[in-house]
């Protein structure tokens, strides 16, 4: 028998481009959501409205909480797990040296492991983020404890070993041999990843692969990892790493990778470009399976590459914040046509709760300088918190919204959970436009947001459980 959830709905309707989502902007304030025994979306609309095939339906009533579509984070680390705001006493390179590859190194630790993978489920079922794109443990045991509960909780993960094939001294647990690297990404993907067509439609985890960044491989294995990559692009298999985060003059990442390959752009390395001069080498990386993190200092012809090939951002504004990495001009990336998600980068980013990304994301560009600022909308910030999230994952067609035939990712946010949100949403004075009035309450549920707001999280119309409810 359907249910039907009532509560006060929003969601990024059709497809539209991020600029035109304020069009594209359902507001239900009596809504209702009505989802098939299947976890499947058969209807979504005014309370008042319901079908009359649906009088039977059992009535899930959230009172005055808001139901959103579940979050996408589009990049996380889950070896990081227990590494939010530790202190390297610099940035990107330092804190990965003094502290994120030492904590890395913990998880050959079946036991440590076996924490922390229930651990990482349950800080997403918390904060409602339905469907993470993840940069894995290096140790295939972490691996196989990530992925089974997952499953078993009912969580949707992208996730894939990170790889290392070079490294400095305190990467060295981390690191393997170019072919073992090869290896174990063949076998993580022959163990977790739904190969055959059928299975992949319903399935829930996919595998990715995923090299930390160029600095951490060699040109001979971008080239294998393009072999592999070529072999299982037609099967789903997915492709993620950094991109042009940090740029400190002389010795930040962006120059590191230009001169450890001589190549003319970051992204080259990846686009089977990284031999010396931009040579080709291998295949490319690249596609509409494919997130790139961060991309704070993109070049235009990398901008013009990802949006040509459908490759996806993962924009990080909280870890930005924290590297002192800048930010990644929203302007201009979204002029260039690449479609921007929102991502934790979780430890390097300290929040879980991706409306706490967005008003972060709300802030970086508002602050950017002269004509590159701007005041985004608040359907703009819904949209790249889970629409876009959806389509960098080529999920659009399965998730990130509540249009009839989708699976039903949503999350319900009570405002009496938090006092300060439901105080201000109440007595926030209410703007004569209508428009406008709508348009700022969902900004004051959104910007408002904390997590302790939310309190029911559901992936395909399933509510899910962490460890300690469970
Ligand atoms: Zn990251």
């Amino acid at each position: 028998m359907p249910a039907i959830h009532r509560g006060h709905v929003y969601h990024i309707g059709g497809s539209p481009l991020v600029l035109s989502a304020a069009d594209a902007l359902v507001d239900l304030p009596d809504g209702a959501l009505a989802v098939d025994d299947d976890g499947i979306i058969v209807w979504c609309g005014e309370w008042p409205d319901r079908p009359d095939h649906l009088a039977d339906a059992t009535v899930v009533d959230h009172g005055d909480a808001y139901i959103l579509p579940g979050f996408v984070d589009t990049h996380m680390h889950f070896p990081q797990v227990y590494c939010a705001d530790s202190y390297g006493g610099g940035q990107l390179l330092e804190w990965l040296d003094n502290c994120i590859f030492p904590s890395e190194s913990l998880l050959a630790d079946p036991g440590f492991a076996a924490h922390a993978a229930v651990e990482w489920c349950d800080r997403m079922i918390t904060a409602g983020t339905t469907t993470g794109l993840i940069f894995g443990s290096q140790f295939p045991v972490a691996q196989d404890l990530l992925f089974q509960t997952a499953h078993d909780r009912g969580l949707r993960i992208v996730a894939g070993r990170t790889i290392h094939t070079v490294g400095p001294d305190s990467a060295r647990a981390l690191i393997t041999s170019e072919d073992a690297a090869i290896e174990l990404v063949r076998e993580e993907i022959e163990r977790w990843h739904p190969l055959d067509d059928a299975e992949r439609r319903n399935a829930l985890q996919f595998v990715a692969i995923v090299p930390r960044f160029s600095l951490a491989v060699t040109p001979r294995t971008l080239a294998a990892l393009g072999e592999v990559y070529d072999e299982y692009r037609d099967r789903g298999v997915y492709f993620t790493s950094h991109l042009n985060e940090n740029a400190r003059p002389g010795t930040g990442e962006v120059d590191s990778v230009k001169a450890a390959y001589g190549v003319e752009t970051y992204l080259d390395t990846y686009d089977g470009r990284f031999l010396p001069g931009s040579k080709t080498g291998g295949k490319s990386l690249l596609g509409r399976r494919s997130v790139m993190a961060h991309s704070v200092h993109c070049q235009d012809r990398e901008l013009a590459r990802m949006a040509e090939t459908g490759t996806s951002i993962a924009h990080c504004p909280v870890s930005q914040q924290f590297l002192g990495s800048g930010t990644m001009p929203w302007k201009r990336t979204v002029a260039a046509g690449v479609n921007v998600a929102i991502g934790s980068d979780y430890s390097a980013g300290d929040e879980w709760f991706v409306p706490r990304l967005l008003n972060a994301c709300f802030k970086v560009h508002i602050s950017e300088a002269g004509d590159a600022g701007l005041s985004l909308h608040p359907a703009e910030l819904l949209f790249t918190g889970t629409l876009a999230g959806a389509r960098a994952l080529d999920l659009e067609d399965r998730i990130g919204n509540f249009d009839v035939g989708k699976e039903a990712d949503f999350v319900v946010l009570e405002p009496h959970r938090w006092d300060m949100y439901q105080h201000t949403l109440e007595h926030a004075v209410t703007p004569a436009d209508p428009v406008m009035a709508r348009d700022a309450h969902l900004f004051g549920v959104l910007m408002l947001a904390r997590e302790p707001a939310l309190t029911k999280t559901y992936v395909r119309g399933r509510r899910l459980a962490t460890a300690a409810a469970a």
